[in-house]
């Protein structure tokens, strides 16, 4: 029994905070943990699966008295809920969130919370291409990375309870700056995501290849962009709009990088191609020795049962 806090409140019931709440279920983190969600809809399925222990139908009611607030919404509404909540807070209680985007989810909460509440921004590394209350599993954040992002004046006590809260969800925690958080998160996802979906933007307008031939050969590659560009639309709109300054930065450079291999296929420059494709090789064996993903080829895949 690892309960760090007496009551837990997730506002928005989708992908992360169910994740969140099978997995303090799984470690009997929490006495008891209320949930909100905007739709009668999603209400309706949290019940239905028994996602929190208890479903409210206002977010006043579901931060009542909670010793930990998580705000799981897209970062373009956070400010939203923080306006609506921060007069129904607890004295003490702490205010976290799972955003993708730090710098800009500090500016527009920070304003609405009590001084007496503490903030502490947060982000776990971890989620599929899945949304909804019923896409969360309680194993989502084992070995993946969980950022805490603190704030000027971030009360020490959270941040260290906060801290023991996402390892017992089975996460590694790391502190960061907004800034630096930011780019790190446009360098790893944001601009990747942006690859994604421009790559089946570009196959989808193709007419010179059909759409039955690209998913007849799509697992040439062209599988793996379709999956993370499957990613919840409200949920990336926002990211973009939000991380703008670093995701500039970093598309800035992805397209002189592309332009510099284009040159290279174009002037048949093979030394070029090959000690490139040599560099980035490297950087996937880092990522299998660091215990991020699997060496097994194709991801591990079983092939499709026809
Ligand atoms: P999700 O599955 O789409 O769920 C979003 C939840 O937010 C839903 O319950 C939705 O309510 C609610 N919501 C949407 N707009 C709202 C509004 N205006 N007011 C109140 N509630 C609203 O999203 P998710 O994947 O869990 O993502 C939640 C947060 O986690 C985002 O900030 C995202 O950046 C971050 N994150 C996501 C991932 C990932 O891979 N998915 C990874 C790390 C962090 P309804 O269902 O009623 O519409």
């Amino acid at each position: 029994m690892t309960q760090l806090y007496n009551r837990v409140a997730l506002i928005g019931l989708g992908l992360i905070a169910s994740s969140m709440f099978w997995g303090m279920k799984r470690n009997s983190l929490a006495g008891e943990v209320t949930g909100y969600a905007r739709s009668q809809k999603t209400r309706d399925t949290a019940r239905r699966i028994g996602l929190c222990d208890r479903v409210c139908d206002s977010m006043a009611e579901a931060v009542k008295d909670a010793d930990l607030i998580v705000l799981c919404v897209p970062v373009g509404v956070m400010g939203d809920v923080a306006r609506e909540i921060g007069p129904h807070l607890k004295s003490g209680a702490t205010v976290t969130d799972v955003g993708s985007v730090k710098r800009d989810v500090i500016r527009s909460v920070s304003p609405h919370l009590p001084k007496d509440v503490h903030f502490v921004p947060g982000h776990p590394m971890a989620g599929t291409e899945h949304s909804g209350p019923e896409s969360g599993f309680a194993e989502l954040f084992d070995n993946r990375w969980c950022l805490l992002v603190p704030i000027e004046g971030s009360d020490p006590e959270a941040v260290a309870k906060l801290r023991r809260f996402w390892e017992t969800l089975g996460s590694n925690v790391e502190e960061m700056e907004p800034e630096h958080h930011d780019l790190v998160c446009a360098v790893t996802s944001h601009a990747p995501h942006l690859i994604a979906y421009t790559m089946v933007g570009v196959a989808d307008d193709l007419g010179r290849v059909t759409d039955s031939e690209i998913i007849k050969f799509s697992a040439a590659g062209f599988r793996d962009f379709t999956r993370i560009a499957a990613s919840d639309p409200t949920m990336w709109r926002d990211v973009f709009l939000t991380n703008k300054d670093a995701t500039l930065d970093i598309l800035g450079r992805f397209t002189e990088e592309l332009f510099a291999l284009q040159r290279a296929i174009r002037t048949g420059d093979g030394q070029h191609l090959h000690d490139y494709f040599t560099r980035t090789r490297a950087i996937r064996r880092g990522i299998i020795e660091a215990g991020q993903d699997t060496d097994a080829p194709d991801f591990g895949r079983k092939p499709a049962s026809s």
